[in-house]
């Protein structure tokens, strides 16, 4: 069974998740859930604290201020000034998802 929106399937000898499949356990969803909260949490504290700079995330050549409405007014039209990828949380992100691709492959099943 393949999952028609989502890459998933399920295998029919064992009722399995296939090899290929992204998925991850409770446990680790509930770490992943933990570091979106604490970056969201961290982000407000910023943004309240007033770090509010137009400072736009490129990542490899995409640039966001090619499609934003807000260029006149932010004095950053021409996205000049902008930021990469915040390794260490992406490290983090990895890590997580990293230890699901080892360990939890195979792991659920089907209904
Ligand atoms: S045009 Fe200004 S507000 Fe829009 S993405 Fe670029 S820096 Fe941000």
């Amino acid at each position: 069974m393949n999952g028609e929106f989502i890459p998933v399937s399920i295998k029919k000898k064992d009722g399995l998740f296939s090899e290929n499949s992204s998925v991850i356990s409770a446990q680790n969803m509930d770490s992943l859930k933990a570091f979106v909260y604490k970056s969201v949490v961290d982000m407000a504290e910023s943004i309240y604290d007033g770090n509010i700079e137009a400072l736009p995330l490129v990542n490899g050549s995409d640039m966001p201020c090619t499609f934003c409405d807000f260029g006149d007014i932010c004095g950053n039209g021409d996205g000049s000034v902008c930021r990469g990828t915040d390794l260490e949380k992406q490290t983090e992100a990895d890590r997580i998802l990293g230890k699901e691709k080892s360990k939890d492959k195979g792991k659920g099943k089907s209904k």
